[in-house]
């Protein structure tokens, strides 16, 4: 199919196909057999997505001229680009027995010939089987930092995202300011309800907590019924008040557990990175925070400027 687009003005020419196997896509006459051969090899080197593309991309110059590629897969969020985004498109979607394995687009500053075109789906069959492993590969490391239970980020992942976000925040000179959430009583709720009402519980939390933060921002499951946001660019009153939000909204949740109502709360402990932390000393004073506001009656929110200040905590309510 081909359809006409315009951008900036421009006519823009966008052609799209779909590639759903190898054996669909035979190799054209003027694509040499050792070139692709050795492109098949060298997309065998590797299962991760950014270096595959970048692979193939390289290689395929020696084919065809090709200004850039993107590729994006809207489910797994991915779009990853090699060269230049130029005038002309044409468009691909990758699939294998009915897989969907993400769009690929070829950009050029001139239009792309049909022989050029055979030969850039020739040039793509080397790329549907390895494309597949990646996404494969992409998706078992994601798995791997998730919590199973709540699909909130797991204690690897908030190691991992931890020592980045500190080395980020010092290099580039911007706040970061870190969240401990424990509910409230939990226990209780188990005992009361039921272990696989606490688990919905925690399912519902986590997805509480995500209507209440950005995008952007990250949140883990720290140990059982203990959560960590890591707000990146936040000040200490940025990360106040989205603490209190998250504190509000988790009281405002309306459960039905097989015992009757349940009433949730949360304490949450509030820090800010200080010039001289490190993962570690960053976690133990969110603790100190989380444990100031247990003992000070729970449901409620306490930084860590609260602890050494004279004024007593603000109550929460
Ligand atoms: P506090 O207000 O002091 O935090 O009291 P609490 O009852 O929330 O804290 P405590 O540490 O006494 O109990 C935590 C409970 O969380 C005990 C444990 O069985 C439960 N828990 C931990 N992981 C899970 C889980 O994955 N699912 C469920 N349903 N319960 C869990
Ligand atoms: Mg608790
Ligand atoms: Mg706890």
């Amino acid at each position: 199919m081909v359809s006409p687009l315009h951008s900036n003005g421009r006519a823009e020419l966008r052609d799209e196909k779909i590639v759903t196997s190898i054996g669909d896509l035979a190799p054209r006459p003027d694509l040499r057999p050792e070139l692709l051969l050795r492109l098949s090899g060298k997309l065998q080197t590797t299962l991760e997505l950014q270096q595959l593309l970048e692979i193939f991309f390289d290689e395929i110059q020696q084919a065809i001229l090709v200004d850039g590629i993107t590729f994006h897969h809207a489910n797994n969020g991915l779009h990853i680009s090699q060269g230049k985004q130029s005038q002309h498109s044409v468009h691909y979607r990758l699939q294998t027995q009915g897989d969907y394995m993400g769009d690929l687009n070829f950009h050029r500053s001139t239009r792309f010939r049909e022989h050029e075109l055979a030969n850039i789906e020739g040039l793509l069959t080397t790329l549907v089987y390895p494309v597949r492993n990646a996404l494969r590969y992409h998706s078992a490391l994601a798995a791997a930092f998730r919590d199973p239970l709540t699909g909130a980020g797991n204690r690897a992942a908030l190691d991992r995202t931890l020592v980045r976000e500190i080395e980020l925040s010092k290099r580039h000179q911007h706040a970061l300011s870190l969240l401990m959430i424990d509910l409230d009583w939990f226990k209780q709720i188990n005992d009361k309800h039921g272990h696989s009402c606490g688990d919905k519980v925690l399912q519902q939390t986590v997805e509480c907590i995500s209507s209440c933060i950005r995008q952007t921002d990250m949140s883990f499951r720290y140990g059982g019924e203990e959560f960590i946001i890591v707000l990146s660019g936040a000040s200490a009153s940025g990360a106040l008040r989205i603490a209190e939000r998250i504190r509000i909204s988790i009281e405002a949740l309306r459960l039905q557990g097989s015992q009757g109502d349940i009433q949730l709360s949360a304490s949450l402990g509030c820090v800010t990175l200080h010039g001289d932390d490190d993962k570690d000393s960053l976690l133990h004073r969110a603790d100190e925070a989380l444990y100031a506001a247990k003992s000070g009656g729970r449901n409620r929110v306490i930084c860590e400027t609260d602890l050494h200040s004279e004024l007593p905590p603000a109550k929460a309510d």
